[in-house]
């Protein structure tokens, strides 16, 4: 995710957020502050209302990283590995880098965060048993135990990227044995869930004047994009089960040489190329990065006899795959614009985000009905 900066680490899981936090900080402070405490306990100091709502901002903040860190602990645990946590304006993100390799490390992993949700209201609850009824903090706590409670129970919806949709994968998974029966189940799952809450958020919005409706319209279509994506993903992996990368990438492309000034690049290749993005090679001809036509416009023409390729600001370094690998890896989420193709270290071919449509649209073709359950 983009514009994200360092909160440092938590157990070794680096924690990042989105500037979108802010605004959900904000968010809580204000409805504290302003609503719910004044509400509970009337009469005092404006002053005293925000200071323990900013200290109940906090505390939510701190549990919403706590029902993440519990994703990231138990993938860990599960000898996942797991990349960072994101939190941002619509809650938390944990990134784990592998797919679980059966049901019961998926549906734990995605279980822990709810349980740890659920676990933190019960706990605010007990809390209270020992603090004074009508006190400004007893309001607070009630408020956060209840907000935990419920974002519990909202993500065990069943619709990835809700932490339900990943349960109820899991289940499926185990119950079908079979892990793309249970992919598209889910896939569906996801949708209905989605559009319910796109219809609830418009209906509550338009019909009851409720402006939280819209944060529902938003998580909704966020359910709803994943859906299809997790479906076009599946129905794309079953066109192409057996199929080896060296068949659906482009092979032989125009490769753009780490040492070639520009001015040279583009007399001898870039305008005559069929290509707008080349795969840079180094001078054992392995990958080490991408370059684009824009790129090279970049250039100024008085530069361009002077810079050489390895110079350009390329994106990041692409993504290799060998070429005797599976098709299907061509699938899992690239890291920029161009996967280069390599056979012991050496660049045979590319996939470029054009290729990958064509291939995810050819494989959908092959797929055929049958795969449609
Ligand atoms: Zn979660």
């Amino acid at each position: 995710m983009r514009g994200t900066f360092s909160l440092g680490a938590v157990a070794g899981v680096p924690v990042r957020a989105h500037w979108s936090v802010l605004g959900l900080a904000a968010l809580i402070v204000v409805l504290l502050g302003d609503a719910v405490l004044p509400r509970a306990v009337p009469g005092l100091a404006r002053g005293q209302y925000w200071s323990t709502a900013v200290v109940g901002g906090c505390v939510f903040m701190l549990s919403l990283l706590i029902h993440e860190m519990a994703h990231a602990l138990v993938a860990r645990w599960c000898g996942l590995k797991v990349g960072s946590i994101t939190v941002w304006g619509l809650g938390g993100y944990t990134e784990v880098e592998e797919k679980a390799k059966n049901p019961r490390v998926e549906l734990v992993v995605a279980a822990a965060g709810p349980l740890a949700s659920v676990a933190l209201g019960g706990l605010g609850f007990l809390v209270l048993m020992i603090i004074p009824g009508k006190s400004l903090t007893a309001s607070a706590v009630t408020w956060l135990s209840s907000m935990n409670l419920l974002i519990g129970a909202f993500n065990l919806l069943p619709g990835a990227p809700l932490d339900g949709g990943r349960v109820l994968h899991g289940l499926l998974w185990w119950r079908f044995k079979d892990r793309s029966r249970a992919d598209r189940a889910s896939a569906r799952a996801g949708h209905f869930v989605g559009t319910t809450l796109v219809a609830a958020g418009l209906f509550g919005t338009v019909f009851a004047g409720w402006l939280g409706g819209l944060w529902l319209v938003l998580v909704g279509w966020f359910i709803v994009a994943a859906a299809r994506q997790e479906l076009t993903v599946t129905i794309a992996s079953a066109g192409l089960r057996g199929m080896l990368v060296r068949e659906v990438m482009t092979a032989d492309p125009d490769r753009a040489p780490a040492w070639m000034t520009v001015g040279e690049f583009i007399g001898k290749t870039a305008l005559t190329s069929r290509q707008s993005i080349f795969p840079v090679v180094d001078l054992t001809g392995a990958p080490i990065g991408s370059v684009t036509l824009a790129a090279l416009m970049a250039v100024p023409r008085q530069s361009r006899g002077v810079t050489r390729i390895d110079a350009l600001p390329t994106r990041r370094p692409v993504r290799a795959v060998e070429a005797g690998g599976e098709a299907t890896e061509l699938l899992q989420p690239a890291g920029g614009q161009l996967i280069a193709v390599v056979e012991a270290g050496v660049l045979v071919g590319m996939v470029t985000a054009a290729d990958l449509d064509r291939i995810v649209g050819q494989a959908i073709l092959r797929a055929g009905p049958d795969t449609a359950d």
